[in-house]
């Protein structure tokens, strides 16, 4: 069957994420999805979560490393990946725990993007990010990148607020669970599609995370109503 799934999500448990997870698998049915990998930086405990606790709707659990060379997305995983070591030492240990290798952005400016460093070390490359800027050149420097490797492209739309779940996405010919998805990407079977954020939701997005920062307290944009959330900068109250 065809799974539609946007791989690169973060919630709020990043540093940097707005999404909720109560608020997460709405957003993504309504973008039509059926799936969503969650990548949040360097920690993998929100995405297990929401394995255990999400049964109708396809979570993939991911993590987005920050290597010494810039981010590196594991995809189906179980454990967090030690962050600051190598490209190469990053993709192995990814391996190690028998997770999929993405170099995401690797083109996008204003990113801790791999550019060269890419190599055939990794499963896949995101060719497609909905946040990348400039959206078009690093598309098409992407692609290049994945075309000389020979390696399987994908997209995610980088998500850090719920409305901007969807914006990019990849096709995928599999069963209907993670390890299926995981090897069909491994074996090509995946089309990347998408278009940029639009701006609109980038500056709402910005504007939340300038409430949140300075009234930590009273923001609405991250709440622990389900007892689900345990950092303090997005749920204490
Ligand atoms: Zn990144
Ligand atoms: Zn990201």
């Amino acid at each position: 069957m065809k799974v539609k799934v946007d791989l690169h999500v973060h919630t709020c448990y990043s540093y940097d994420g707005l999404i909720k997870p109560q608020e997460l698998v709405f957003y993504a049915k309504k973008a039509g999805l059926n799936g969503v990998a969650i990548t949040d930086h360097d920690r993998v405990d929100a995405a297990l979560k929401m394995v255990k606790k999400v049964k109708d709707f396809l979570i993939i659990p991911g993590t987005e490393v920050s290597s010494l060379n810039g981010h590196i997305i594991g995809l189906n995983l179980q454990e967090t990946v030690p962050k600051n070591l190598s490209v190469e030492e990053t993709v192995d240990k990814i391996h190690e725990l028998g997770g999929l290798a993405v170099a995401c952005h690797p083109k996008a400016v204003l990113k801790a993007s791999l550019g060269q460093k890419t190599s055939r070390k990794f499963d896949a490359v995101e060719v497609i990010n909905a946040s990348a800027f400039p959206f078009k050149r690093s598309i098409e420097k992407a692609r290049e990148i994945a075309n000389k490797l020979g390696l399987p492209q994908v997209a995610g739309s980088d998500a850090h607020y719920a409305p901007e779940i969807g914006t990019a996405y990849t096709i995928v010919e599999t069963e209907f669970d993670c390890d299926g998805v995981a090897k069909a990407i491994k074996n090509g079977l995946c089309e990347p599609f998408g278009k940029p954020t639009p701006l609109s939701l980038k500056l709402k997005r910005e504007i939340l995370n300038l409430k949140l920062k300075m009234f930590p307290a009273k923001s609405d944009s991250c709440s622990n109503n389900d007892g689900f959330c345990n950092l303090p900068q997005c749920c204490d109250s």
